[in-house]
């Protein structure tokens, strides 16, 4: 087995703090990567403050992995030792379902085994996440990061990225395209440079005024604040696509009067709380209202070469693991910029000592 340092969440609610636990060694078809970054998602948040129910303690959060690969099963093809690898969302599912060989592993018919709060496919063993020195992962689960690419940078690719690269394949996003952005956070900053770099006409709509001048640094068209009096009413009607990133209970309705007839909205973020939706804010229109969840790992591969042919990346604050509950404190204030990423030396360093 393995030690692995780490940082973990006791239980519900308590801050996270310096945590080890042993994983397996890599077998023959397993890599294990030295982590160097790790993203701070707000489904972190979410868990380790048990949000969603079910939650696994102690609990190591972080799916936006970024690492070296120092070792290699003896059946491994995709990656060699000295690669940089990412991996997401998930780290095993059952394979042979029928999702599962859509390219569609999150919808695993067994239950994917995602990478943190989640069991691997034993339903016993509790996967944990990339706040932690290293992690061993099957060679199908991780994702090949073109060299070009910063890493600390290129890590929440590998969850913010993915949640709204898909929905805008899914949509089919095109040039002339008029694309809303609901919450400029880690999952709203990446949908802005998706839509803009697949041409579309991108506004943002957002709490905080404060934003304004990075929308429009980011690429953003047009840019409006939903608390301020009169917004919906001058947007009625006006957007093919609305990409939700809230990650806080708001009135779905009133953003479905923003789409033209046959437009959809389309859900990534993920308040705990259930939202009622009116059916005349649908039928009125023939409007469609989704749901969207990461991305298969084919899909995440060819969003991590169009980042890299498109030199697309994200806008992080990095912060030592030391940093982590206040940053989580931040994100809750909606003052994130636009994804904190956690640099692993700091564990490391910390560990040695
Ligand atoms: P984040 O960085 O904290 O950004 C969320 C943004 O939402 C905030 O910056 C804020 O933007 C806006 N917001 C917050 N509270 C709001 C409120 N009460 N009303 C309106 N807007 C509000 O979070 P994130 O990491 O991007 O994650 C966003 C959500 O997506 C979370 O719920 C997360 O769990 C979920 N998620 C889903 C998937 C999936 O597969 N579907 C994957 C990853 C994450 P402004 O300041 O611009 O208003
Ligand atoms: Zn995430
Ligand atoms: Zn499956």
């Amino acid at each position: 087995m393995l030690k692995t340092h780490a940082y973990a969440a006791a239980s519900a609610g308590q801050p996270l703090a310096p945590f080890t636990f042993e994983q397996r060694e890599p077998g023959p078809h397993d890599v294990l990567i030295d982590i160097l970054y790790c993203g701070v998602c707000h489904s972190d948040i979410h868990q380790a403050r048990d949000e969603w129910g079910g939650a696994i303690f102690p609990m190591v959060p972080g799916h936006e992995i970024i690492g070296r690969v120092s070792q290699v099963g003896q059946h491994v093809t995709k990656l060699k030792v000295g690669d940089m690898a990412g991996v997401g969302c998930m780290v095993d599912s059952c394979r042979d379902c029928q999702p599962c060989r859509q390219d569609l592993e999150q919808f695993c018919l067994k239950g994917v085994a995602f990478t943190y709060n989640g069991t691997y496919m034993d339903r016993k063993t509790p996967t944990r996440g990339g706040y932690a020195s290293q992690l061993v992962v099957a060679e199908h689960f991780a994702l090949k990061v073109p060299e070009g690419l910063d890493p600390a940078a290129a890590a929440p690719l590998l969850c913010a990225g993915i949640t709204t690269y898909s929905p805008l394949r899914q949509w089919n996003c095109k040039k002339g395209d008029r694309v809303a952005v609901v919450g400029l956070g880690g999952l709203g900053h990446m949908a802005v440079k998706f839509a803009v770099s697949m041409g579309a006409e991108v506004t943002v709509l957002s709490t905080s005024r404060s934003k304004e001048a990075d929308a429009r640094r980011l690429g953003a068209h047009a840019f409006e604040v939903t608390r301020e009096e009169g917004t919906f009413k001058k947007l009625a009607g006006r957007f093919d696509l609305i990409i939700d990133t809230v990650s806080a209970q708001h009135d779905y309705n009133q953003y479905l009067g923003l789409l033209r007839p046959q437009g959809a909205m389309v859900l990534v973020g993920a308040p705990p709380e259930p939202t009622p939706v009116a059916a005349f804010a649908l039928i009125g229109g023939n409007k469609r209202l989704a749901g969207s969840n990461i991305g298969g790992i084919a899909e995440t591969q060819e969003m991590l070469d169009y980042c890299a042919r498109h030199n697309i990346v994200s806008d992080v604050e990095v912060i030592p693991i030391q940093k982590i509950n206040e940053a989580y404190e931040r994100m809750l204030k909606n003052d994130v910029r636009y994804r904190f990423v956690i640099d692993l030396a700091s564990l490391n360093a910390a560990a040695a000592r």
